[in-house]
C-alpha cells in the first residue's frame, strides 16, 4: 500500500456490510492507518453507533433488514450520532441511487469492486473534516471555564428538544440552579477560587445528568440550566434535590453566606407540554420564576411551580 497523501489521524472506523468478505476486504486497506470495527447488518451497526459513536461509517447499501438508507436515515435525525460521517460503499451506479445515497444524509460514496487507495484516500479526507468539525463544535459549544455545555448549545437543544416532545406527547422540564450569594464569596475567597467553586458545581450537576438527552450548560455567570427531555415535573425535581445535595457534600466553604457554611444552589423548577402550545422561552420563564422564590424564601432551595 503507497503512503497516502492526506492521512489523518487514526480514526475508529464502522464497516457494515452482510458480505463478511467485504468487510475483511474494507479490513486490509484501512487497519495500518485505522481502528476498523464490523457489523454485519442494519440493527447491530445503529447499536455500535448509539453506544460507542465511531468516526466514520462505510455501509453498504444493499443489506437484508435495515438496509443502508435506513440506517444512514437514522443516524442523521439523533443528535448523538449526526455528526458521523457516512460513505455509502455500493453496487448501484444509476443517477437515481446516488440521488437516494446524498438525499439519505451521505457524506460521500464508493462504488464496488472497490479501488484500495480510493477507499483509503475517501476516508482518509472525511476524517480530517470530521476531526476538525469536532474541534470546532468543542470551541462553539463548551464553555470555557466549566467545560460543559454553553449557551448556545443549550439554545439548539432546547429547540430540538421541544421538538422531539411536541412529535412524542411528552413534557419538557428545566432547571434553573443559582449559586447563592457568589458576590460575597468571590469578595471572600477571591476570583479564581471563584472560578475553581464554577468548576465543581458545573462538574456536580453534570454528574447527575442520566439519560442520554439530558442536557447541563452554562447559563451564563453563577447560573447553570438542566434540560430533561420527556421528564415530569416530580422527574425533574428529584434531579433538582439530587444536585442540590450534591453540591452541599463538596462542602466548598462559603463563610460569607446566610445560608449555610459551605456553597449553596437555589434552583427553580418547571415544565412545559409542547402539545399546548407553550414555547421555551416560556420555560425558561416559569423556571426563572421558580428560581426567583427560592431566592426571596431563604436560598439553598428548590421551587417548582
Ligand atoms: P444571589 O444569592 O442572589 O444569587 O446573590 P449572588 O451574589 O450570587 O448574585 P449576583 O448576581 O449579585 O452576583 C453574581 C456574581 O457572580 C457576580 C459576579 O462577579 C460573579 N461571577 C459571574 N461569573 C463569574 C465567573 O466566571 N467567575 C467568577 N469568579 N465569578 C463570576
Ligand atoms: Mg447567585
Ligand atoms: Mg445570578
Amino acid at each position: 500500500m503507497p503512503p497516502s497523501s492526506n492521512a489523518a489521524r487514526r480514526g475508529r472506523v464502522l464497516v457494515v456490510d452482510d458480505q463478511p468478505a467485504n468487510i475483511v476486504v474494507a479490513h486490509q486497506i484501512l487497519r495500518e492507518h485505522h481502528d476498523v470495527f464490523m457489523a454485519t447488518g442494519g440493527e447491530q451497526a445503529l447499536a455500535f453507533c448509539r453506544s460507542t459513536p465511531p468516526d466514520l461509517l462505510l455501509l453498504d447499501v444493499e443489506m437484508p433488514g435495515i438496509n443502508g438508507m435506513d440506517v444512514c436515515q437514522q443516524l442523521k435525525q439523533d443528535p448523538n450520532t449526526q455528526d458521523i460521517p457516512v460513505i455509502f460503499v455500493t453496487g448501484h451506479q444509476s443517477q437515481q441511487d446516488e440521488v437516494a445515497c446524498w438525499e439519505a444524509g451521505a457524506a460521500d460514496f464508493v462504488s464496488k469492486p472497490v479501488t484500495p487507495i480510493t477507499l483509503l484516500n475517501r476516508v482518509n479526507a472525511h476524517l480530517t473534516l470530521k476531526f476538525q468539525a469536532d474541534q470546532l463544535r468543542v470551541l462553539a459549544y463548551r464553555d470555557g471555564l466549566t467545560g460543559i455545555a454553553n449557551r448556545r448549545k443549550f439554545d439548539e437543544r432546547l429547540e430540538k428538544a421541544w421538538r422531539h416532545c411536541q412529535r412524542g406527547g411528552s413534557t419538557l422540564a428545566l432547571i434553573m440552579s443559582d449559586v447563592d450569594y457568589f458576590k460575597k464569596y468571590n469578595d471572600n475567597c477571591g476570583h479564581s477560587s471563584g472560578d475553581e467553586c464554577l468548576r465543581q458545581v458545573a462538574s456536580a450537576i453534570q454528574k447527575q445528568m442520566c439519560r442520554p438527552y439530558d442536557l447541563a450548560a452554562r447559563y451564563g455567570g453563577e447560573e447553570f440550566v438542566c434540560l430533561l427531555p420527556e421528564t415530569t415535573l416530580a422527574g425533574a425535581v428529584t434531579v433538582a434535590i439530587k444536585i442540590d445535595a450534591a453540591v452541599r457534600e463538596m462542602h466548598i466553604a462559603h463563610p460569607a453566606s446566610d445560608v449555610d457554611a459551605c456553597v449553596t444552589l437555589s434552583q427553580g423548577v418547571a415544565v412545559i407540554d409542547p402539545a399546548d402550545g407553550e414555547d421555551g422561552e416560556h420555560l425558561l420563564r416559569l423556571a426563572d420564576d421558580q428560581l426567583y422564590l427560592a431566592k426571596r424564601t431563604g436560598r439553598g432551595r428548590v421551587c417548582s411551580m
